[in-house]
């Protein structure tokens, strides 16, 4: 069976043509200049922007003209991601899709179902003309997948709707309303070189590994723990039995990750090794028991190593410990209004020594504006209590919960209409283009929805085209109401 055979054949038929597209992340000019070619088709006005971002406009069909203007809007960007071995230049060439009837997937290569669903149900949209709707500003944006650059980027003096329907979500019969905001805080502590003698000190390595680890934001709230703050309660415990110096932290590596992984290279006064050791023995002892059911897979080490031709000072290694083991970290706050959600997290990532400072990168994120400011300002000041201070990068606004929304609640009317049931209305504590929006034009009243996908960004991504059909009529429903 081919995909452009598949029902709903108005939506599969442009799935399948731009399926042919290659449109991996910075790679979007084809496919920008293939939505300008259909509104230019279709008669209808069309822009597009330095960044690939393409609005095209669709004017109401007739007895809507009257009605409020509504946002369809998805990204043109897929990620490329393919089996090993498989000979393909996705850069230049088209995924071949495949389809049993029951799902869609690509031969050996991601399928781009995210987001091309959305683009394919939007220009069957525009090219029917039977479907009523009120005036449509379809917003295709470049790039998300990479860092949201389409939406950072787009005019929205250009938009003229305060409702936005984003058709990024993989599960049917979720109805998403709010996404968490962040802010990565670089705190310093600085501290002075030392060299330690050999004839009076000697070092050692310290590594925690083998935990789960995951996704900072959609897994902070499994209570997984972060190496970095378990190597930092075993330093602490060392090193109030003993004069320890640190000389040096690895392990993690990304701040949107919970590390799995982290060691320390520390050395301690020859006539201290015993009793260094000897707590070490104790504390782990102590730290694996109380946490063998969360992280059964967790292992701690002590081994000799060479000593280190630097060291920190004693000042500066008890400040760097006191925050490694200290730094607020994990789920700060829960949501009341949306049961399981976090409403305030932290994720200490990334750890780097320098030569005269060491740098701790955590990742706050908030799905309200004022608790990441709140959660920045104790951040700020605990690393400045402990002699350091904090610089912030890459900063993202949330997608606030509407305790009033109109658009929610249609949305919610008119899937408990099709489906005889109530949907399940969703928040999400990471980043979707809706919090760019919601950065740009504070009153865009906004949801996310989407078919059932799985496997997403993997070569086992799949679309399943009975939830395509459904999540169809539900949109074509919604917008008769709008
Ligand atoms: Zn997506």
């Amino acid at each position: 069976m081919l995909v452009s055979e598949l029902q709903p054949g108005e939506v599969f038929q442009y799935f399948n043509i731009i399926s042919s597209v290659p449109r991996g992340s910075g790679n979007t000019a084809r496919i920008a200049r293939y939505c300008m070619e259909f509104a230019e088709e279709q008669g209808l006005e069309a822009i597009k922007d330095e960044y690939n971002n393409v609005v095209i406009y669709a004017p109401a069909t007739a007895g809507y003209e009257d009605r409020e203007p509504v946002i369809l809007q998805g990204h043109l960007d897929m990620v490329c991601e393919k089996e090993p071995g498989l000979v393909l230049d996705m850069e230049h060439e088209a995924i071949t899709v495949r389809t049993d009837g029951k799902k869609v997937w690509a031969k050996g290569t991601t399928l781009g179902g995210d987001d091309g669903i959305a683009v394919a149900y939007i220009l069957a949209l525009l090219a029917s003309d039977d479907i009523p709707h009120p005036p449509i500003e379809a917003v295709f944006t470049s790039d998300e997948e990479t860092g949201m650059f389409g939406a950072r980027g787009l005019d929205f003096s250009k938009l003229n709707s305060r409702r936005l329907i984003n058709i990024d979500s993989e599960e049917e019969g979720f109805i998403c309303v709010s996404c968490a905001g962040g802010v990565r805080a670089c705190c310093r502590i600085p501290f002075e070189q030392q060299k330690p003698s050999p004839t009076e000190y000697c070092a050692y390595e310290v590594s925690v590994c083998g935990l789960q680890g995951g996704h900072s934001g959609m897994e902070i709230d499994k209570n997984r723990e972060n190496a970095f703050l378990v190597l930092g309660s075993l330093l602490t415990d060392i090193e109030k039995k003993s004069s320890l110096c640190l000389a040096d932290i690895s392990g993690g590596g990304k701040d949107n990750v919970i590390p799995k992984s982290a060691s320390a290279v520390f050395c301690v006064p020859k006539d201290e090794a015993n009793i260094a050791e000897q707590e070490f023995d104790r504390y782990k002892r102590l730290i694996c028991d109380e946490l063998s059911i969360v992280e059964p897979g967790l292992t701690i080490k002590l081994e000799k190593t060479t000593l280190p031709e630097a060291v920190m000072d004693r000042i500066g290694s008890r400040r760097v410990i006191y925050v490694l083991s200290h730094i607020p970290n994990g789920v700060e706050r829960m949501n009341t209004e949306v049961a399981g959600l976090v409403q305030c997290s932290l994720n200490l990532g990334i750890v780097n020594v320098h030569a005269d400072h060491v740098t701790f990168r955590t990742l706050i994120r908030s799905n309200t504006t004022d608790g990441k400011e709140i959660l920045l300002d104790k951040v700020r000041d605990f690393i400045e209590f402990a002699g350091g201070d904090v610089v912030t990068e890459s900063d993202y606004p949330a997608w606030e919960y509407r305790r009033n929304s109109a658009l929610r609640e249609l949305m919610i009317d008119e899937f408990e209409k099709q489906y005889g049931r109530k949907p399940e209305v969703t928040a999400i504590h990471a980043g979707l283009e809706c919090g760019i929006f919601a950065g740009k034009v504070p009153d865009m009243d906004m949801v996310s929805i989407g078919p059932d996908m799985t496997g997403v960004h993997t070569p086992e991504e799949m679309l399943d085209v009975a939830s395509v059909g459904r999540t169809w009529e539900y949109i074509k429903g919604v917008l008769s109401r709008m």
